[in-house]
């Protein structure tokens, strides 16, 4: 086998997009050895953890990783195994891909957008005060002895910290993403008008490193709420986009959103020398078990996938096959039908079955 693989299925709709995608990154000849593991609701009721370790010895141990989405409860409940995941590996720079297919029903036509989000800090870092604790409440005492302003004391309390280390780590990352990938502008989102001392720290350290690539790659900010406004208006005027953690988050779905949902939006976590490859989606609970969702996000997490392993050829044959696939409108799932009750449309499995004829084909 010339590679070993982490695999994880994960929650919800996680093991049928995953196994699609295994199914398929198989059958372009490229031998992988997969191990396979267990994380989320399943590793709960097994193991008495979400996120067990040898979960991430294996990915520490193999580099490169591949997962299905993982449910995070929401309000209360353990902490988030994706976010965990990127924090423990050190996963600092998401990388999620929006662009236009033929085939996709989509308010758009010819979106090519990358989304580079950062992983690890903002509020993100899952530094929080719970409303009504003694720590809430000593942290309360402080900031109200240091800051005109007052907090109030029933409040609850989450962290919001942006370094210029993570700032610059992360605004590189994705100058050096559009050289290599010939794109020609990078953006850098923030709302540094209203945190001068968070956003603002990340939009001056985006100026000082732009200026390092002057000449090469163009460069702008925008305020997240107009860039918002403008995704919805006029996407094609963005290439590279560099956020903060919160507004990745929300701006990934967004622009998902604009070429045609989460079930064709890939992506992947990176960090120096070491891959975690998932889908923007979710779990989508009420589709457990049913063999009816998009597998498209997954695979094309796992053509990335197979781009950074440096097999070219296997990526480009999965990623036409998929495209082949998805125009043709047939062996397509309900998501990517006219009409979404469409008897006609193909499982998930059925979908990846289409996929992998065609490469044969
Ligand atoms: P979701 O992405 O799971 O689903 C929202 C809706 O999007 C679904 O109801 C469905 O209509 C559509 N959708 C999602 N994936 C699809 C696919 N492959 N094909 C077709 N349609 C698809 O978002 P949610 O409901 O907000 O979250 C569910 C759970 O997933 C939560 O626990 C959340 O925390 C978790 N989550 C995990 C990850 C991750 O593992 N990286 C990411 C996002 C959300």
């Amino acid at each position: 086998m010339k590679y070993t693989i982490t695999l994880i299925p994960g929650d919800g709709i996680g093991p049928e997009v995953s196994l699609a995608a295994k199914r398929c990154i198989d059958a372009t000849g490229v031998s992988i050895r997969w191990e396979e593991f267990i994380a989320g609701e399943e590793a709960i009721r097994k193991f008495g953890t979400p996120l067990p370790d040898d979960v991430i010895a294996s990915i520490r141990k193999n580099k490169v990783a591949i997962k299905g989405p993982i449910v995070t409860p929401v309000g209360t409940g353990f902490r988030s195994v994706n976010v965990q995941l990127r924090h423990t590996l050190d996963l600092y720079a998401c990388l999620r891909p929006a662009k236009s297919m033929e085939g996709v029903s989509a308010a758009f036509k010819n979106v090519d957008l990358v989304i580079v989000r950062e992983n690890t800090e903002d509020l993100y870092m899952g530094i929080e005060f719970q409303e009504g604790s003694a720590d809430a409440s000593r942290i309360i005492e402080m900031i109200n002895g240091l800051s005109s302003k007052k907090i109030r004391s029933d409040s609850g309390i989450s962290i919001k910290p942006i370094s210029v280390f993570g700032a610059r780590r992360i605004v590189k990352f994705a100058f050096d993403y559009a050289l290599k990938n010939g794109r020609k502008k990078v953006t850098a989102v923030h709302k540094a008008n209203i945190m001068k001392h968070t956003d603002g720290l990340f939009l001056s350290i985006a100026r000082e490193v732009a200026r390092e690539y002057a000449g090469k790659i163009e460069f702008n900010d925008a305020i997240v709420d107009n860039l918002s406004m403008q995704l919805v208006s006029r996407p094609q005027n963005f290439d590279v986009l560099v956020l903060p953690n919160l507004y990745g988050d929300i701006i990934s779905d967004l622009c998902a959103g604009l070429v045609g949902g989460l079930g064709v939006a890939p992506g992947a976590n990176l960090g120096d020398g070491i891959a975690l490859f998932e889908p923007v989606h979710g779990s989508a609970p009420k589709y457990t078990g049913l063999n009816k969702v998009n597998p498209t996000a997954t695979i094309l997490s796992g053509v990335m996938m197979l781009h950074y392993l440096g097999e070219k050829q296997a990526a480009e044959k999965l990623e036409k096959a998929v495209k082949d696939v998805v125009k043709e409108g047939r062996f397509v799932t309900y998501d990517l039908k006219k009409d979404r009750n469409d008897p006609s449309a193909a499982s998930t499995s059925g979908m990846a079955d289409a996929i992998i004829q065609r490469m044969k084909g």
